[in-house]
Order: C-alpha cells, then structure tokens, then sequence
C-alpha cells in the first residue's frame, strides 16, 4: 500500500530497530511507496513511511532492491557530493564512498554479501544513514 511519507525531524532522528519476517507488509509499502515516488526518489527507508525498522529499498534500474537489516562493512573512495531526500527540501552537501560492501537480509530473509559502486552505492549509503537516525 502506497503509505504517506514523513516530514518530521524529530522522528527521522529515530535510530531504527532490526527488522523480522513479521515486517513483510513494510516491505510491500516501501516498494510501493518508491514506486509511487519514482519520478523524484531512488530510495526509501521504512521510517520515511513511519516504521522505525532497518529496512531499506533502493531503484537498482529495474526493480526496486528491498534491503533488510543493512550493514555497510567496508568503504573505499570517498568523495564529497550534493543530495536531496524526500523527506527533506532541496540539496545538501555529503561525504560518501565510491565502493561499499554491504550484508543485509533479502526479501525472503536470506543472508547476503554483495559489493556496489557509483550511484547505488551512493543512495544505499543515504538510505543506511535514515536507518540509523542520520539526515543529510
Ligand atoms: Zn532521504
């Protein structure tokens, strides 16, 4: 279901708690909700839509990647940049890293490790940050 997306600060400030199977229908609505907001946004976090949970979905070109329970655990290449957010107006200045490696849960809770570069690694790095309570 397509949810409304958050505004408030002070609740985007919210450190997000580790996602379970019970979250499933959050991942449904922030794959929605991205859908929705395509034309504007490359990636969500589910407290953008009021779940403090650490689930994440990012626009890979095709379909949305949800990411459940993501951890950047290596960071190479950093690099300073603009970004805007849909929970926030206009552009702000932010550090990130060219090449990251991330673990996280697939959509059917299945461990995985992968490396990514360039502008998805960029948005994963945005949408980590919302996980952990950090706004550009
Ligand atoms: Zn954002």
């Amino acid at each position: 279901m397509i949810k409304s997306v958050v505004h408030d600060e002070a609740r985007l400030v919210q450190r997000s708690q580790p996602a379970t199977p019970a979250d499933g229908q959050t991942i449904t609505d922030l794959i929605d909700t991205l859908r929705a907001n395509q034309e504007n946004c490359v990636g969500m976090a589910a407290n953008m839509i009021g779940v403090n949970r650490r689930i994440i979905v990012v626009d890979m070109g095709i379909l949305p990647v949800a990411m459940i329970n993501p951890e950047i655990t290596k960071m190479a290449g950093p690099y300073d940049t603009q970004e805007g957010c849909l929970s926030l107006s206009g552009e702000r200045p932010t550090h990130r890293f060219k090449t990251i490696d991330v673990t996280f849960l697939n959509q059917n809770f299945q461990k995985q490790r992968q490396t990514f570069t360039g502008f998805v690694a960029q948005i994963i790095q945005h949408e980590v940050e919302h996980c952990n309570g950090i706004l550009i």
